[in-house]
């Protein structure tokens, strides 16, 4: 692929997340993207933004992985350690701009966690 190519695919997922506020799984993106690029340059370009801090990923109810905009971190450090939220009605995706304070656990050494809040989001419950 021509770095214009490569420039131009990366600019057009960079664009779709600024245009975004709700979260995107990777199937919904992949299917948005597939008359631009194929599926295995959307992952090299999710997986090259994360490592920038531009995006976070994290898992859905599903299994399915989920991608948002990162507010404030960068190459060196993710802040994202918020809970996310999916409505159960319309499948809408969204980070909680909540501190989740995570409990120590004696003899365990914690990497990661998941928290998913589900239940009715804003639109459908008006
Ligand atoms: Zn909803
Ligand atoms: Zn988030």
């Amino acid at each position: 692929m021509s770095i214009q190519r490569k420039t131009k695919s990366l600019k057009a997922v960079q664009n779709y997340f600024d245009n975004r506020s709700a979260a995107v799984s990777v199937v919904e993106l992949v299917g948005f993207f597939k008359d631009e690029m194929n599926k295995a340059t959307v992952y090299r370009i999710l997986s090259r933004m994360e490592s920038e801090g531009l995006i976070h990923s994290f898992s859905g109810m599903d299994g399915l992985t989920w991608y948002a905009s990162c507010k404030g971190c960068s190459s060196k450090e993710h802040y994202d350690q918020h809970p996310h939220f999916q409505c159960k009605k319309c499948g809408r995706m969204e980070c909680l701009e909540v501190n989740l304070s995570i409990p120590k656990i004696k003899n365990r050494k914690i990497d990661s966690e998941i928290v998913l809040f589900v239940g009715e989001c804003n639109n459908c419950l008006s």
